[in-house]
């Protein structure tokens, strides 16, 4: 049979939401590559996706449903129907709601896909059964306070734009690791003559693209951030006419909080000296359009709405969210480009039911009463691995008396404690539609391929669940390609003017970034809002991170060759990644005695975890680094990271709080 090349898109959590060109021969995927076509990956994709058919056609792949037949963990199971599976699921659903009440099932996903339809197919099914419902908080909803604290509903700049700033700043942010095709732009202003700084905690990958690498004390950066509005305001680099004209707040910042931040006390806050926080205020006071590109991380501290909030406001000083190439993105808002509501459905709910945050899952599963959790349907998470407190995590997934359904393409650490596992399709055996949080663009993806095995999408396993439990409504009874015809018939001032053609064939297209996006703000007083009234803390100021009891601070990082936990089933790249490292200074090392390659155990008031020690003076003393999360079938020990973060949540938002952890460290003795 003659190959054929079909679109799709890449369904990773990921701001770059790279457009795929798949090559199908015989109903198998032989090649994946990017999409020349689509305006900002062009063509490119990261090293986890470029051999994306060996994941989608891994001899991993489960393809038929599995009941457990051995002890939870044990990962022993047995293969049967999937009519089997759906009415033993919806008997013992039944059973519970009837002695429980239908809020002891809690589902538990984040963005194991990303597609609108597959990624929130489980949100009409949970409220219709009335179960509790999960504060999707893992990934940074500080970092989404932070914004809109002070910007609203404000359109962030388009990432392409970077090419025309004079000063870029990476700020927290492995954009390696994490936001690849946004270094198209930042290369390109790097060779119109832009200056690049990186501020992160330790010397990442990123270092080698920047010109300057500012490391900064963990958790630390909202001190900075009010440090150099000081001396922007004391040296007077300050844009007076956009100020007057554009933002609200700044003479109270200016007169109530900014001089509690001179650079001599920011530099005990950031580990920075004064003169390079005194050189880093000058560049960005005289740079034309400096462009700050915020990572994720360093919201995820408890201080982490706050130090965002703050860093926010940095650009407002001079004038930079007023000019091309200028201002601050901490991601894209395409939300309003589809009527969600009519994806969600809240209106299924009878009744308001509990909500429950999934960073403390542990906590939920092991505490929670009235009623406590009897179920749990996890569906393309594996939150035995990403979530916080793995111990307590594992903990409650071994409870006996916890059905535990998981609808997952791999045997994940999850999946293992499971009382029946579901095959789920990939990305390229279903329909859905896709929208980014780090760019404009949108697309439709049809199947490439039919589903390897048995596997189901979650929207088909949703629907099956729904006539299993007797729901009658026609929601339940359309196909996921109807319900993305009704998503389209339905108008979006976000969508007018787009390439409709163009998306009909499957082919990425841009939204439109409204004309004014550099005047008008969204805000309640249509202007920048240093000062925001309705916040419980008015103006931002300078809160400190966890004091912890342990020596070392814990950055939790991200890893080229991983996104949390996808991808690990791939050994190409765990060989590529070597070992599960922790990184660590050569003067704590030899502190420690410690030498490079020694097994060690990094510890905490949660657990304690085993890593190949590499020691790097990229590591500043104080803090230990590991990248990436890892399955517990691949780690050195019995346990992954997350047995060492906190179930503590951020400032404002319920987000976690990966980054803002302590341990000690010792050596592994034989
Ligand atoms: S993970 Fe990100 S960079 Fe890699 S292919 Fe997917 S969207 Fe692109």
């Amino acid at each position: 049979m003659s190959k054929k090349i079909i679109r799709s898109v890449c369904p990773y959590d990921c701001p770059d939401t790279c457009g795929l060109l798949v090559e199908v021969k015989d109903g198998k995927a032989i090649k994946v590559s990017g999409d020349p076509e689509h305006p900002f990956t062009r063509g490119t994709l990261c090293v986890k996706m470029n051999r994306y058919q060996e994941t989608v056609h891994s001899p991993l792949r489960l393809n038929r449903p599995l009941l457990r037949t051995g002890a939870k963990g044990s990962g022993e199971f047995r293969p049967i129907s999937w009519e089997e599976a759906i009415d033993r699921t919806t008997e013992r659903w039944q059973k519970i709601i009837d002695q429980y009440g239908s809020e002891a099932i809690l589902p538990y996903s984040y963005a194991g896909t990303m597609g609108l339809i597959q990624r929130n197919a489980g949100h009409p099914f949970f409220h219709r059964l009335g179960a509790s419902r999960l504060d999707r908080t893992i990934c940074s909803p500080a970092k989404e306070v932070g914004w809109k604290v002070v910007m609203g509903e404000t359109s962030a700049p388009h990432p392409d734009e970077v090419a025309e700033s004079d000063l870029v700043i990476l700020w927290g942010i492995n954009a390696v690791a994490t936001n690849i095709h946004f270094l198209h732009g930042v290369n390109r202003a790097k060779q119109k003559g832009a200056t690049i700084w990186l501020i992160d905690t330790y010397q990442t990958v990123m270092s080698s693209t920047a010109d300057q690498t500012y490391i900064v004390r963990p958790g630390s950066d909202g001190s900075l951030a009010l440090g150099l509005m000081y001396l922007l305001v004391r040296d007077d680099l300050i844009d007076h006419d956009f100020l007057a004209a554009h933002v609200q707040g700044f003479e109270e910042l200016r007169e109530k909080i900014l001089p509690d931040y001179p650079p001599e006390k920011v530099s005990l806050f950031t580990g920075l000296s004064k003169e390079t926080i005194e050189s880093m205020a000058k560049a960005y006071g005289i740079a034309k359009n400096p462009f700050i590109r915020l990572g994720s991380g360093l919201s995820r501290y408890g201080n982490g709405a706050m130090a965002i909030r703050s860093i926010v406001c940095l650009p407002a000083f001079v004038g930079a969210y007023g000019k091309r190439g200028g201002g601050c993105l901490t991601g894209t808002s395409t939300a309003g480009v589809f009527a969600m509501k009519e994806v969600l459905r809240e209106d299924f709910m009878a009744k308001k039911t509990r909500i429950i945050n999934m960073n403390r899952l542990g906590w939920a599963l092991n505490e929670l009463k009235g009623p406590p959790v009897q179920s749990l349907y996890v569906y393309h998470s594996n939150p035995a691995a990403v979530t916080p407190d793995q111990n307590q995590v594992l903990r409650g997934l071994a409870r006996e008396d916890l059905f535990t359904i998981v609808h997952e393409r791999f045997m994940t650490d999850t999946a293992r404690y499971a009382d029946i596992v579901l095959p789920s399709t990939s990305s390229l055996e279903h329909s859905d539609v896709y929208r980014s949080y780090g760019n404009y663009c949108i697309q439709l993806t049809k199947p490439a391929i039919p589903p390897v095995g048995e596997s189901k999408s979650n929207w088909e396993v949703f629907c099956l669940l729904a006539h299993g439990m007797g729901f009658n409504e026609p929601f339940f009874h359309q196909t996921a390609d109807d319900l993305i015809d009704h998503l389209l018939s339905i108008r979006s001032p976000m969508r007018e003017g787009f390439d409709r053609e163009a998306f009909s064939m499957g082919k990425a297209v841009e939204i439109p970034l409204p004309s004014d996006a550099r005047t008008r703000f969204k805000t309640p007083s249509g202007k920048i809002e240093i000062l925001n009234p309705k916040e419980s803390y008015p103006l931002p100021y300078y809160l400190p991170p966890y004091e912890g009891d342990y020596p070392f601070r814990l950055m939790t990082g991200p890893s080229l060759y991983a996104l949390n936990s996808s991808f690990r089933e791939r050994e190409d790249l765990r060989k590529r990644e070597k070992a599960m490292f922790l990184q660590m200074n050569p003067a704590d090392a030899e502190v420690k005695g410690m030498r490079e390659g020694d097994p060690v155990i990094a510890f905490n008031q949660l657990g304690e975890v085993s890593f190949i020690l590499l020691v790097t003076p990229k590591i500043p003393p104080g803090v230990v680094v590991a990248e990436g999360v890892w399955w517990l079938n691949h780690c050195p020990g019995p346990r992954s990271v997350n047995a060492l973060t906190s179930q503590r949540l951020t400032d404002q938002g319920g987000g976690s709080t990966f980054y803002d952890n302590t341990v000690d460290v010792r050596i592994v003795r034989e």
